[in-house]
C-alpha cells in the first residue's frame, strides 16, 4: 500500500484543522522535546505559530534511555498539549509509547508519533493502523529502508493509510554527531512510496548549532516537511536542551526557509 507502483501520485495528509503535509507548502512541526508546564507549552506553541509552524510537538511519555531520567508528564502533559491547541489553533504531535493509550490518543491528539524505538513494535503498529488519525513514523535507530517501509505498511495494511515518515538520523560509527542524518533516505522514499517524508534535524544532529544548515539540506533533499526541537530555555530543558532551537531561532530559521521555500 505504501508503494508508489500501485499510487503513483504523492499522497498529502491533513495534520488537523487544514495543515497539510505532502504538497506544495514546507510543513514545520516545532516544539519541544517534552512538555514540561502549562507556561512552557503555551509559550513555545505561541511562539512558533507566529513563525508560521504548521503544527506543535511535545512528548508526554518519553522514551528515555536511563529509567532515572525525565520520563514525561503522562496524561497531563496530554491535558497540556490540549490547552496549547486550544490557546493557538495549533494540531498537536506526540509519541505514543503503549498500546494501553491508542484509544486515548485517538481521542485527544491531531497526529500520533511512533518513536524510532517502537518502529517495529508490531503489535502497536498494528493497533494503530485501527485508528483514523495521522502516524508520524520515525526511522528506526539502525533501520534500513525496506524495514520502514515495511513498519508503514503494516499500519496501513490495517487500514490507516495516513502515514508520514521521518528521517532522524541512523546509528553509524560516528560519534561527533548524535545520528547520522540519512538525507539520500529521502529521495530513496520518495521514490519508492508516495508517502510524505518530514526530517527530524534535531535528533539526527543532537546540536542546535546545525540544526538550520540541516534544514535547508533537507528541503534540498526534497523533503515535505520538517520535525524540529524548539525550547524556551534549552539550558534548563528537562529533555534534549542541547539539540533545541530557542523560539528566536525557530523565527529566524523559518525566514530564512521561507526564502528557498513556501512555507505553511
Ligand atoms: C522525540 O521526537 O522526542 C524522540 C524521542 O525521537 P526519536 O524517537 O527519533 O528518538
Ligand atoms: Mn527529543
Amino acid at each position: 500500500k505504501a508503494n508508489r507502483k500501485y499510487h503513483p501520485e504523492d499522497t498529502v495528509i491533513d495534520l488537523g484543522g487544514g495543515a497539510l503535509v505532502g504538497g506544495e507548502k514546507l510543513a514545520v512541526v516545532a516544539g519541544p522535546c517534552s512538555v514540561e508546564s502549562e507556561e512552557q507549552i503555551v509559550g513555545v506553541a505561541q511562539a512558533v505559530k507566529a513563525a508560521g509552524a504548521a503544527a506543535l510537538r511535545g512528548g508526554a511519555f518519553k522514551p528515555r534511555t536511563s529509567p532515572y531520567a525525565f520520563q514525561g508528564m503522562g496524561n497531563d502533559g496530554i491535558r497540556l498539549l490540549q490547552e496549547a491547541r486550544a490557546v493557538t489553533g495549533l494540531p498537536i504531535v506526540t509519541e505514543i509509547m503503549s498500546t494501553d493509550n491508542v484509544e486515548m490518543f485517538e481521542m485527544c491528539v491531531d497526529v500520533i508519533q511512533v518513536g524510532a524505538r517502537n518502529m517495529q513494535n508490531f503489535d502497536l503498529l498494528k493497533q494503530l493502523g485501527k485508528t483514523t488519525k495521522p502516524i508520524l513514523l520515525k526511522r528506526g535507530l539502525s533501520s534500513t529502508i525496506e524495514e520502514w517501509l515495511m513498519s508503514a505498511e503494516y499500519i496501513m495494511a490495517g487500514g490507516n493509510e495516513k502515514v508520514i515518515l521521518c528521517e532522524r538520523g541512523i546509528r553509524t560509527f560516528e560519534t561527533f554527531t548524535r545520528n547520522t542524518l540519512d538525507l539520500s533516505a529521502v529521495l530513496a522514499v520518495k521514490q519508492l512510496s508516495h508517502l510524505p517524508v518530514v526530517v527530524d534535524p534535531s535528533h539526527a544532529c543532537g546540536k542546535a548549532w546545525m540544526v538550520e544548515r540541516m534544514s535547508m539540506a533537507a528541503l534540498a533533499a526534497g523533503a515535505d516537511g520538517l520535525l524540529i526541537e524548539v525550547h524556551n530555555d534549552p539550558p534548563h530543558a528537562k529533555c534534549d536542551g542541547a539539540q533545541s532551537i530557542t523560539p528566536e531561532q525557530f523565527t529566524d530559521l523559518m525566514g530564512k526557509l521561507g526564502t528557498l521555500a513556501p512555507c505553511v
